[in-house]
């Protein structure tokens, strides 16, 4: 395993799920981090204050994105890594069904919420030059259409097309951005899939299906593949990623 002591990581919506096991096990590796989400992320291990900034902060809150990273960064001196993992999922259900209001609300968080924290990120690298790593977390929604998540397979493949336009914006600069297809990950998220109907969802069964066979990753293993891509990447890695499963 490469050694990544002392590289700076900011990850987003890191109360729970996966940005509260990425926080875990970057911690356990030996990287600095900026944890936030709407909840103040507690993350078990932060053995020295120093190695842990956490906070409350909603990503589609503009200004409140712009004080998390510069807070970061008085904290830290940099940041290395810039994971924008905040998502959700609801509305769930036929577009006809939709609520408007529900609709738009998604679209912020998963769409402006990405938004905000690329161009902070990147611009906290134009300031101090150098290298950096962007990885929006998106989903195989992106690239392939579920009856039931219109918002959150739009969403998702905005994230996809963001992050092709930032890698191309800043293709003269230190930054790498992947939009990482993380895999099909134990969290509350993949509960709430579970508990759908088939008229709300007809691919439920499938996704019952993985977790009976306990073929769902571990919060832990996404981790250290997501080190992997931003620390020692394999060359020529596209913007466009898929993490294996961990018990494919
Ligand atoms: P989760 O368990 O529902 O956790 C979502 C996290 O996002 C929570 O920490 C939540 O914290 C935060 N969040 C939600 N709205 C926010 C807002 N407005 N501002 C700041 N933080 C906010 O979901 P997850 O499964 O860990 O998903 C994490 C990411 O992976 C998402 O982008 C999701 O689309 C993606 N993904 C997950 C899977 C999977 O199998 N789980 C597969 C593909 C992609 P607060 O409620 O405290 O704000």
């Amino acid at each position: 395993m490469i050694d990544v002591t002392g590289k700076v990581a900011v990850i987003t919506g890191a109360s729970r799920g996966l940005g509260a096991g990425l926080a875990e096990r970057f911690l356990e590796r030996g990287l600095g981090v900026a944890a936030c989400a709407r909840s103040r992320p507690e993350v078990p291990g932060a053995r020295s204050a120093d190695r842990l900034l956490s906070a409350s902060v909603d990503v589609t809150d503009t200004a409140a994105v712009a004080a998390f990273c510069d807070d970061a960064i008085a904290h830290f001196g940099r940041i290395d890594l810039w994971i924008n993992n905040a998502g959700l999922l609801a509305p769930i259900g036929p577009l006809r069904d939709n609520d408007p209001t529900e609709f738009a609300r998604h679209i912020e968080v998963n769409v402006l919420g990405v938004f905000h924290g690329s161009q902070s990120f990147v611009r906290h690298l134009r300031a101090r030059g150098g290298d950096g790593v962007l990885l929006n977390i998106s989903s195989g929604a992106a690239r392939n259409a579920y009856a039931g998540w219109s918002a959150y397979c739009a969403a998702k493949a905005a994230v996809d097309r963001m992050s092709e336009s930032i890698a191309l914006e800043e293709a003269d600069s230190g930054l790498r951005v992947h939009a990482v297809a993380p895999g099909i990950i134990d969290t509350d998220m993949q509960g709430l899939i579970r508990q759908c109907s088939p008229e709300q969802f007809p691919r439920v069964q499938k996704f019952l299906d993985l977790k009976d066979r306990g073929a769902l990753s571990s919060t832990g293993f996404v981790a250290d593949r997501l080190l992997e891509l931003a620390f020692d990447p394999v060359p020529d890695t596209p913007v466009l990623t898929i993490l294996p499963l961990e018990r494919a």
